[in-house]
């Protein structure tokens, strides 16, 4: 059957021109794809790490200021905020990290780094091995895409780039210096982070709490040194320290509720000089990680009550019990609002497949990322995991063999299917986002 010619042109025009006809987000990504991955491997090649990403967030600036953001740089250490106004809508923040770590790439890529930087005092290398050079790749496309799906979508895009991760100090560094207060309190936020176990292609996604609280405690236990072949003439520190060692072992075993979570981890002890002589002070480190505040306040009274239990029993007077010092600071345990992983699921299944939104269980590791959602404002925010894993590294984990982990200096994300599920769930994501409140 033939249509007269100008019944053909009128479909034609009308197929184009359809207003609720969103264009097609994954051939919009596609085209990009070049353009990001030689993004990402420039910036693989030149990590910064916390607290110095200098050349980092300018490029990051530049590239917004390019689409059209408008950008405020040097917020909160090298913190950068991009914003994006596009009519009457909700704020969607979505924050990428910025930082490397101070260790030497041995990945054997061609783009690997080969930065050297002073660390400490000491020479050593540079890399992304947590995989932040693919969250910041990721997020520009995200950028890009949005910007060319105007039309489809009214709101406003806070896109920031946070120092000092690594640390625990970058969110809490933008947030102090008046994120929300300068800029506006967003109505959701979004992150994501490289996952070392789920492959490319995937993202992995739970609701709650998903990451710990993390804080770093030490201890200095006193005594009273003497020869070590006098041990008769000596309150040994040693040994007080090596009780404390095993009793805090039964502070989760004994003491928390075992439908609860935390580790207690004694990462380090030292003291002492030689082989014969009992010294008088023993330092211990201690990492402790929670998700809920009354199991933290339980193990930090636990770790006070054993330690000074030990002091007397050795017979110590009291100006000589240990000292426990546990520092305020710390980072706050990662919590997704559950309607909004419901929400986020749905638009990653539509744009990916059912098949390719994996449940990712909860973990001990931190991440500082909380803290935008843990704010008096308590907006809903998820940071999900985004799959990384090369088909030779999954195939090895399926055969049994490990593989490595973030902060491995032979971690790689595999860029191609990475950057492109990255940046077409986050899109997906956000126009949904928009378009259900609208
Ligand atoms: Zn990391
Ligand atoms: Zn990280």
């Amino acid at each position: 059957m033939r249509y007269p010619a100008f019944i053909l042109v009128f479909f034609l025009c009308s197929a184009f021109s359809l207003p609720n006809n969103p264009p097609d987000i994954q051939r919009i990504i596609a085209d990009d794809l070049p353009y990001l991955i030689d993004f990402y491997k420039t910036r693989h090649k030149n990590p910064e790490i916390s607290l110095e990403e200098k050349e980092t967030s300018a490029t990051l600036a530049k590239e917004l200021e390019k689409i059209g953001f408008t950008v405020t740089q040097n917020f909160g250490g090298y913190g950068i905020v991009g914003i994006f106004k596009n009519g009457n809508g909700p704020t969607i923040l979505y924050r990428t990290d910025m930082d490397a770590l101070p260790m030497p790439e041995k990945t054997g890529l061609k783009y690997a780094s080969t930065k050297t930087i002073q660390y400490k005092g000491a020479e050593t290398g540079a890399m992304h091995s947590c995989g932040h050079d693919m969250h910041m790749t990721s997020w520009l496309g995200t950028a890009r895409a949005m910007v060319k799906m105007k039309k489809e979508w009214k709101g406003t895009l806070m896109f920031i780039g946070q120092p000092a991760e690594e640390i625990g100090a970058g969110s809490k560094l933008m947030l102090d210096a008046g994120l929300y207060k300068k800029f506006g309190v967003p109505d959701y936020g979004i992150g994501l982070h490289c996952s070392p176990t789920i492959p490319a292609g995937q993202v992995g996604l739970a609701k709650g709490f998903t990451m710990a609280n993390t804080e770093s405690i030490d201890i200095k236990v006193f005594g009273r040194g003497a020869h070590g072949a006098s041990p008769h003439k000596s309150i040994d520190p040693v040994v007080l320290s090596s009780l404390m060692v095993m009793e805090f072992q039964t502070i989760v075993s004994r003491n928390v509720d075992p439908i609860e979570s935390a580790v207690l981890t004694v990462g380090s002890i030292t003291g002492g000089t030689k082989h014969n002589i009992i010294p008088d002070e023993v330092k211990m480190q201690i990492t402790l990680r929670t998700f809920k505040e009354d199991v933290r306040q339980l193990i930090h009274k636990r770790i006070r009550e054993i330690a000074k239990g030990v002091a007397i029993s050795a017979g110590l007077p009291e100006d000589m019990y240990p000292e426990v010092i546990i520092p305020g600071f710390s980072t706050v345990p990662n919590y997704n609002n559950p309607e909004l992983v419901d929400q986020l699921s749905a638009s990653a299944a539509k744009i990916i497949g059912s098949e390719n939104v994996v449940y990712a269980a909860p973990q001990m590791v931190a991440e500082d990322f909380s803290r935008y959602g843990q704010t008096e404002h308590k907006i809903p925010t998820v940071l999900y995991w985004l799959g990384t894993i090369p088909p030779d590294r999954q195939e090895a984990a399926a055969r049994g063999e490990s593989i490595p982990a973030l902060h491995s200096p032979y971690f790689y994300p595999d860029p191609k299917p990475s950057i492109e599920t990255g940046v077409t769930v986050t899109t997906q994501m956000m126009l949904d986002l928009f378009n259900t409140v609208n």
